[in-house]
């Protein structure tokens, strides 16, 4: 069966081809067939495409990034011409599964796309105006091109569907509840994934573990999670809440953002440009939004990169904490994404404090930034496991549960 998946995103797009046997799926996450990513944030007007297939091929050119739905047709046409041609023709494609950011309260579950379901996502545009419209322009480009393939939704919220009122539910007045103004938490198709593969990687029983997942990348966040339920998580009502990340502040007293509307020459788009785009470990250190560059930093003795480090350990120490409480205890802390699969500093700080819990992570592992391994000490109370986040596999995996086991 071949799955394609396509992530479509404000700045760049990925996309890559899965071929799965269909009586049922690997247990080790496969390397796809062909992949591909569309990158607009280097050069203006141009988009950079970079293909590259299972057996070694390679492709970057240059698209002129007048027409985003010229460039995916643009994209696509590698899967069937050239040196990375791994398709006769389009109609060998079996399912296309989308990430979609934002499923509301609608779905609970990836589904099938239909003309009903792409207005569901038109209408919850209003709470992700940067991604659902870009999710739904990637759906309507793939139905352009490759005609009536079945597609297939999964979403980034769909995982944090079932926390329970009073974990979604804002303390405002009890309109915003009626007016969809709740915590929906985001980063669920990696939450979800990572559990999973927890749980393969200690050859243990999902439904017996209580884990800590720590999504660490550009944007942050955890989720609490007891079986396959997740009961807490940091994002909310937007990607916003939470964490301190790469340049988005997280959590704030909300009385700042008065405080700062009410300043002469103050707008809404300009603090939304502040709290998005130059806060976090950017706004802090003045250097950068990437936590390799903080810890460089850190190490040339810079003051205000210390100061951004410690704020993220600190806000990130305190949300682990607030995630105990709502699992009552912890069998697995998980690390993945950029930051949580590569900086050995991160993991040794954020876990530290968890010591008194029997938590001892083995620091020749922690250093060796091992993937899908248990880093802990045979002796920890608490597993440790670092995990290579595939969102893309995730996706297909879901895919391939509504087309092949429908
Ligand atoms: P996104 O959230 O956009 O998917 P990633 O999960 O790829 O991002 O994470 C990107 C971030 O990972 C980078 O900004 C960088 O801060 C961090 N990162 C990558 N490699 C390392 C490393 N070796 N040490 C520390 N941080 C790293």
């Amino acid at each position: 069966m071949k799955i394609l998946v396509f992530n479509a995103g404000s700045s760049s797009h990925k996309c890559c081809l899965y071929d799965l046997p269909c009586q049922s799926l690997p247990i080790e996450p496969p390397v796809p067939e062909w992949s591909a990513t569309l990158d607009w944030t280097h050069q203006q007007g141009i988009a950079e495409l970079s293909v590259k297939t299972e057996r070694g091929d390679r492709l970057q050119k240059n698209l002129a990034a007048d027409n985003r739905s010229a460039v995916i047709a643009q994209m696509l046409e590698t899967l069937q011409q050239g040196e990375t041609q791994v398709l006769e023709q389009f109609s060998e494609i079996d399912v296309v599964g989308h990430r979609v950011v934002h499923g509301g309260q609608a779905y609970s579950n990836s589904v099938l796309i239909c003309p009903e379901v792409t207005q569901t996502i038109q209408q919850l545009a209003e709470f992700a105006p940067l991604h659902n419209p870009i999710n739904l322009e990637g759906i309507a480009a793939i139905a352009e091109i490759l005609g009536t393939v079945p597609q297939v939704a999964v979403f980034d919220t769909a995982f944090h569907a079932h926390l329970s009122a009073a974990a979604a539910i804002y303390p405002g007045p009890y309109a915003w509840v009626e007016q969809g103004i709740r915590r929906y938490g985001f980063h669920g198709i990696s939450h979800q994934y990572c559990a999973h593969r927890t749980a393969q990687i200690l050859g243990q029983d999902q439904s017996s573990l209580r884990l800590i997942s720590c999504h660490l990348g550009n944007g942050c966040s955890l989720a609490a999670i007891a079986g396959d339920r997740c009961l807490d998580t940091t994002m909310g009502f937007t990607p916003l809440e939470g964490l301190m990340m790469g340049s988005r502040s997280g959590s704030v007293d909300p009385g700042i953002l008065l405080y700062l509307l009410r300043q002469p020459g103050s707008s809404v788009d300009s603090l939304d440009h502040t709290l998005n785009q130059d806060s976090g470990l950017k706004g802090i250190s003045g250097i950068s939004a990437d936590m390799r560059q903080i810890l460089a930093a850190v190490e040339q003795g810079e003051d205000r990169a210390r100061l951004a480090f410690d704020l993220y350990i600190h806000r990130l120490r305190g949300q682990i904490g607030a995630m105990l409480a709502a699992l009552g205890g912890l069998d697995v802390l998980v690390f993945t994404a950029g930051v949580g699969e590569n900086s050995p500093a991160v993991r040794a700080a954020a876990s530290e404090p968890f010591k008194f819990l029997g938590l001892e992570l083995d620091p020749a592992q922690n250093a060796a930034n091992l993937i899908d391994q248990d880093i802990a000490t045979p002796e920890s109370t608490v597993r440790v496991v670092v995990v290579h986040t595939q969102e893309d596999w995730a996706i297909a995996q879901e895919c391939w549960r509504l087309i092949a086991q429908p």
